[in-house]
């Protein structure tokens, strides 16, 4: 995103990575949903719309929680492992997992609405503001992650880019469902990707994610580390999903072909959640015996972690608590700024599949 368009207050910023179609449509190549939204139209991590034949993103600069903790806590155990980082996340993921611990985050289906109503008064921080904050608290690094960033990337690259020039570094905690085009573009401003392997199974995939497949998921990890990144993954085993031995034998297997002997491996454990909640949390046995497992089949660096599932955000401090900012002043109703087009637009339609806005 070019610089002139950071402004003082909150307002929309336009989506990085879009593709305009002549009557009007515009494909958002973010992720590998690839929406195609028409005017009014979200996508289907409802973090984008299309005002006018031009998308735009809600959520730059709102932030739905704040951690400083360990690095070791994303996972990440081989980059700076003593390291502290500041771990930021905002609203909307490209995912719809039964699982997931996060919704009113990750998802953040009533939060995007609001912003897309011109109604939240979620905390509104400027990029500078988070880096200022990550210093003043002593942290290495500042990590994109509670909602998937990679909706959100327009607001991760500036904040990276602020970061580094401060010396910071930047992880980045993914589903990895996204383009080539915005591994490109982050790979220069991303030191680490944590992200997960849910699967190897494809129908593992179409119950969590219709439109996901394995592959897409692989290339994406893949291409992230040829383009240089620092990569650990992480597979959440979940009763009766994924716990299949064989199963997480073969995400060893492509983890050692693809990635390297020494590409680190986190084996978490699945609490019960949301539509799985019926579930009984994953056996520690099962957890050990992927670890002994992935170390037999020649991977080097396998943790078996009883007591860490994705990385939730659900017992945090308020965002002001760690600004320090004025409460009042950072939760401000957040209406755009901009007066390109008033409020036409602003209030859209959730995505729908019927109406036939994927890209396909
Ligand atoms: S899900 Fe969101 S980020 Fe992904 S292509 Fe659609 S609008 Fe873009
Ligand atoms: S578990 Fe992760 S990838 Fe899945 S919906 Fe929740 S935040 Fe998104």
């Amino acid at each position: 995103m070019p610089d002139s368009q950071l402004s003082e207050n909150y307002q929309l910023v336009e989506t990085m990575l879009q593709q305009p179609l002549a009557n009007g449509d515009v494909v958002c190549n973010l992720c590998l949903w690839r929406c195609r939204l028409r005017h009014g139209q979200r996508g289907f991590c409802q973090a984008h719309v299309n005002r006018n034949g031009r998308l735009y993103n809600l959520s730059y600069g709102i932030i739905s929680a704040i951690e400083i903790e360990s690095i070791r806590n994303k996972p990440v155990y081989h980059y700076r492992p003593e390291s502290q980082v500041m771990s930021i996340g905002s609203y909307g993921c490209n995912f719809r997992c039964k699982g997931c611990h996060n919704l009113e985050i990750s998802w953040g289906v009533d939060a995007l609405d609001k912003l897309a109503r011109g109604q939240s008064t979620d905390a509104w921080v400027r990029p500078e503001q988070i880096v200022e904050t990550a210093l003043k608290h002593g942290v290495d690094g500042i990590a994109f992650t509670y909602s998937e960033p990679a909706v959100w990337l327009e607001y991760v690259l500036d904040v990276s880019k602020l970061a580094h020039a401060a010396g910071l570094f930047t992880v980045y905690v993914s589903n990895s469902f996204v383009t080539d085009e915005a591994l490109e573009v982050m790979a220069p401003h991303i030191d680490v990707l944590c992200s997960d392997i849910k699967s190897l199974s494809a129908e593992f995939y179409r119950d969590v994610c219709p439109v996901s497949t394995v592959e897409q998921v692989l290339g994406s990890i893949k291409k992230a580390a040829d383009l240089g990144i620092h990569v650990e993954t992480r597979t959440n085993v979940i009763p009766t999903k994924n716990d299949n031995l064989d199963e997480l034998r073969s995400i060893a297997e492509w983890i050692r072909d693809n990635l390297g002997r020494d590409s680190p491996w986190h084996v978490t454990k699945f609490f019960p959640a949301y539509k799985l909640s019926h579930l009984p949390a994953t056996d520690n046995a099962i957890i050990e015996q992927a670890a002994v497992a992935g170390r037999e089949l020649g991977l080097e660096h396998v943790y078996a972690h009883t007591d860490i599932s994705c990385d939730c955000a659900t017992e945090n401090r308020p965002v002001s608590a760690w600004l320090e900012l004025d409460p009042a002043a950072l939760n401000e109703v957040n209406k755009c700024s901009a007066t390109c087009c008033g409020d036409e637009g602003i209030l859209v339609k959730k995505f729908e599949r019927e109406a036939g806005i994927l890209a396909k």
